[in-house]
């Protein structure tokens, strides 16, 4: 299976390429095909899998057609720590240099001015942890009924960290018709239930 087999356009397969990788890692080429099709997914897998660019690398060619509008994230990255919100972001520009995208990390202990400032302007990507996203919602600060593709990254570590009422409480206020995509090391009840309540037939890859 090479990079070329899974349906990415020309600018990531390029990316990809510059990034030095040479084939898929096995979570990338069960997971690209159905992301790319528009299906949800549930991706049981360990960081180190290259988990990351499963998701991200589909996203980008999604979200390469459409229009940012303001205060309303096109797309939803959810993750449980900031350190982790920032390797994402780190790899949306790594792979996403071809590609005129805009992106905002909202997350704790960093100063909110510039965020709300591209915000207002209009974003393809949001990354966030969920407690700093629920604040700015109740605040009025951002709308997420244009976020129609949403990442539940590292699910068991939202439970540990009790984030999962946060989630459930960001899922219900997501356009129904969204695309969404959980990602987990484990898959534990509660997650499990997360995962029936608000994804639609999705797709199960475990690496
Ligand atoms: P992740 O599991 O997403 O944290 O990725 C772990 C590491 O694997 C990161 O440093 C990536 O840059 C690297 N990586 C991701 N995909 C590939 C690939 N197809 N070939 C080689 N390295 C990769």
């Amino acid at each position: 299976m090479s990079f070329a087999d899974l349906g990415l356009s020309d600018e990531l397969l390029q990316a990809v390429e510059a990034a030095g990788y040479t084939e898929p890692t096995p979570i990338q080429a069960q997971a690209i095909p159905p992301v790319l099709m528009m299906k949800d997914l549930i991706g049981i897998a360990q960081t180190g899998t290259g988990k990351t660019a499963s998701f991200v690398l589909p996203m980008i060619d999604i979200l390469a057609h459409g229009r940012r509008r303001a205060l309303m994230p096109r797309s939803l990255i959810l993750e449980p720590t900031r350190e982790l919100a920032a390797q994402v972001s780190e790899n949306f520009e790594k792979y996403g240099k071809n590609h005129d995208l805009k992106m905002a990390l909202l997350i704790g202990g960093v100063q909110m001015g510039d965020q709300l400032k591209t915000l207002s302007e209009g974003v393809d990507v949001l990354i966030a942890t969920p407690g700093r996203l629920m604040d700015l919602f109740e605040r009025g600060k951002i709308l997420l009924t244009g976020c129609e593709l949403l990442v539940i990254d590292e699910a068991d570590r939202m439970l540990d960290m009790g984030f999962i009422p946060d989630i459930e409480n960001i899922c219900s206020k997501l356009p129904t018709t969204r695309q969404t995509m959980l990602f987990s090391a484990t898959m534990p009840p509660p997650i499990k239930k997360l995962a029936d309540r608000f994804l639609s037939n999705p797709k199960y890859i475990e690496v």
